[in-house]
């Protein structure tokens, strides 16, 4: 249906030549298209530098989606995969990857049942001659959206992060060079591609180029995925969620999900872009807002959140399999020692091997900096200032 009504024409495109793949990268990198899995790495260069690499390559999409708090991916999978696995064969035809792997969340089954048809068209109508899918279940485990980690439940490995270097543009799944995008990041190809660099870069605010996608949730009255520039703010997107919900007051937020930290209510103008939170401690990551209200006690959201840690970590290395573990008993206290928390997250930001080890101490340390009171420490320490 979706080819009947003129889909997949900037593939087509591609393929016959009308279109050159550096042509397209450039236009990615100009339109400012970033990894939209939570890293933010600069689309167009991530392709450029998988296709200097020698061949054969490869390439996953990372379907996992298993931040808390983010559901943008399942949006795109089931109401617009047309999206998504057009931009996944123009990825494969741009950087010469033969197969394609869906890592693909496995309490997704609607995502399955729809890309699985939806690939058997595409295959009947002979669009992926260049490229093969190969659609794989993730087992439910949240290291398994770190991208090397995915790698190797790919093949058929005990999914622990790998060391850096080498890259997994260099020496990715089955040690061949790989392309590694996250399906919102691919869903935005075709778009940018039809419609131009300029179109896209310009639709972001307060220096953001493009859009997003925002996973809203929590205590508002509409919770949902929003569609909105990037650069868009905490406050903005709650309007859009049509406000809070009945009986609450905005609060604070997680502006990344479970590992981007907290921010008070007092910080919602900042734009939520990659690196813009970076003086409060926080990230955007993922893009998933979780909106909290008085009803919310911050110690015990950032205690729930240290112990989902402790849970996913994967244990191989001891700042992050044992950190997270002393942190979330250390933060059932009445009153949290402070300097020994602090030194903790520093030594778990500072030693751990992968992303969730660095990042679990963001929410302890937001709350002994945001909301000092409700730990039991004085005010003055903390503030949004
Ligand atoms: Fe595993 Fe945690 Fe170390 Fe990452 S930081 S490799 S999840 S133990």
């Amino acid at each position: 249906k979706a080819q009947a009504q003129g889909g997949y024409r900037v593939l087509r495109e591609c393929l016959s030549g009308a279109r050159a793949a550096e042509n397209c990268i450039t236009a990615l990198s100009d339109g400012g298209l970033r990894g939209l899995g939570g890293a933010g790495f600069a689309t167009g260069r991530k392709w450029s530098l998988v296709r200097a690499q020698p061949g054969p390559r490869l390439m996953a999409i990372n379907a996992d989606e298993g931040e808390p708090g983010t559901f943008k991916d399942r949006s795109i999978l089931e109401k617009a995969p047309h999206a998504m696995l057009e931009g996944a064969l123009i990825a494969a035809w741009a950087v010469e990857a033969k197969e394609v792997y869906i890592y693909l969340r496995d309490e997704y089954p609607l995502a399955r049942k729809i890309l699985a048809q939806e690939i058997a068209a595409l295959e009947a109508a002979g669009l992926c001659a260049h490229a093969t899918f190969i659609l794989r279940r993730g087992a439910g485990a949240y290291i398994c959206g770190e991208e090397s980690a995915m790698l190797e439940s790919l093949e058929g490995k005990r999914a622990l992060p790998r060391q850096r270097p080498p890259y997994v543009a260099e020496r990715g799944l089955f040690g061949r060079p790989t392309l590694v995008n996250n399906v919102e990041t691919l869903a935005l190809v075709p778009e940018i591609l039809a419609k131009g660099a300029d179109w896209f870069a310009t639709h972001g605010v307060r220096g953001a180029k493009g859009f997003r996608s925002y996973s809203v949730s929590g205590r508002v009255r509409a919770p949902g995925v929003i569609r909105a520039p990037a650069g868009s703010t905490a406050r903005e997107l709650i309007e859009r969620a049509g406000g809070m919900a009945q009986g609450h007051d905005f609060k604070a937020y997680l502006p990344g999900g479970a590992s981007g930290g907290i921010l008070p209510a007092a910080l919602a103008d900042e734009p939520l872009d990659f690196g813009r939170l970076d003086e409060f401690g926080c990230f955007v990551g993922s893009h998933a807002l979780v909106v909290f209200s008085q009803a919310d006690d911050m110690a015990a959201v950032a205690r729930n959140l240290m112990r989902f840690f402790a849970h996913e970590s994967c244990g191989q290395c001891t700042p992050c399999r044992v950190g997270a573990e002393k942190a979330a008993a250390l933060m059932t206290r009445q009153t949290w020692d402070r300097p020994l928390l602090e030194e903790l997250s520093q030594a778990m930001a500072d030693a751990s091997i992968c992303g969730l080890g660095q990042a679990a101490p963001n929410p302890l340390r937001s709350v002994m900096r945001f909301f000092p009171q409700e730990i039991g420490l004085p005010e003055e320490i903390g503030g949004a200032s």
